[in-house]
């Protein structure tokens, strides 16, 4: 195990209910103690998200994530292939959980990450992490340590530096039983998992995915991930408006001059593209420009997860 005094201190002040900004593969958590319900209302305090929308659980392997949740065939054949890694499985909660953490839906969301410094506290403070984004509610996930600073400094004992996020999108929050539903696009695309189980996956839509929460208002959720800059999607073909932020896939058909571009893979990879976008738009919404013209990647693979934010950024829900 990983023996650095700052991973002591975050141990250390997970036990006794505070707040540490943790690295994952996917984006930084703001992370507290899933078993202690008063720890669990601070990290909705300090992001002020709202209560009806429930936190993943993270734990530090499949058998720990049982003591939380009730596996299925599914979910066992799951964790066994991509855990640790950025799928989240929504399954029957344990009584152990408190309510604060489901905001209280009877399942509970679970996964295991992909980075040795959130292993390492997992293990070091033996609890499970309850972990949302660590940015205010609405806004863009921080990809590296100084965007939990920025946004969340004062409301953390401590923030572990894993460096840049390698996925650079949130986990693939998938509801297995009764037929496997993708809740939220993410790190692990749809046709991975539809490989692993051997059977069809569906992606849940704006409205079937308020179901599963329990939410006051329907579309409350359609503008995240939002930069404070007004942000449209550009039409395809559109010429690219004089003025504005640009944010481009390949940068392909980008003309020459332009005010503030940021291209999220010249070689159109979308892995590339993942690992880049949250920063690429907190970058243009920095520049202070009236306007961020954003431009949709190829829907394969991780794709889905980039337009998923892209257009949810935009308020597309
Ligand atoms: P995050 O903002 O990354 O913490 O995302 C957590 C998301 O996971 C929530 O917004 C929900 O979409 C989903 N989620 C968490 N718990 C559940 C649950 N019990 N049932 C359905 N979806 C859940
Ligand atoms: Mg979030």
């Amino acid at each position: 195990m990983l023996k650095l005094p700052e991973l002591t201190r975050a141990a250390a002040a997970i036990r006794v209910g505070a707040l540490v900004g943790m690295p994952t593969e996917t984006v930084y958590g703001l992370a507290a103690d899933a078993l202690d319900a008063a720890a669990v209302l601070r990290i909705f305090t300090a992001k002020g998200r709202p209560r009806f929308d429930p936190l993943i659980v993270h734990c530090a392997d499949a058998e720990h994530a049982w003591t939380v949740a009730e596996p299925s065939p599914r979910a066992r054949r799951l964790a066994a292939t991509c855990w640790p890694g950025p799928l989240t499985l929504v399954l029957p909660r344990r009584p152990i959980v408190p309510d604060a953490v489901t905001s209280g839906l009877d399942s509970v969301a679970v996964r295991v990450p992909d980075h040795p410094l959130a292993l390492a506290l997992i293990r070091a403070c033996g609890r499970p992490l309850a972990a949302p984004s660590a940015n205010l509610f609405g806004r863009i996930s921080p990809t590296c340590a100084a965007h939990v600073r920025e946004q969340l400094g004062d409301a953390v004992a401590e923030i572990l530096d894993g460096g840049p996020c390698r996925v650079g999108v949130e986990s693939t929050v998938l509801r297995p039983d009764p037929t496997p539903l993708i809740l939220r696009p993410g790190g692990l695309t749809r046709e991975r998992i539809a490989e692993i189980l051997d059977e069809r996956v569906d992606l849940a839509d704006r409205s079937v995915r308020a179901e599963h929460l329990a939410l006051p208002a329907p579309g409350l959720l359609a503008s995240h991930y939002a930069p404070r800059t007004p942000l449209r999607l550009r039409r395809s073909l559109e010429p690219w408006p004089d003025g504005a932020g640009w944010l481009a896939f390949t940068g392909r058909d980008l003309p020459r001059i332009g005010t503030a571009v940021e291209i999220l893979s010249a070689d159109g990879d979308l892995a590339e593209a993942a690992a880049s976008v949250f920063a690429a738009l907190r970058r243009l919404d920095a520049a202070n420009l009236p306007l961020i013209v954003a431009e949709l990647v190829p829907e394969s693979g991780l794709g889905a997860a980039i337009n998923d934010r892209l257009r949810r950024a935009a308020g597309l829900g």
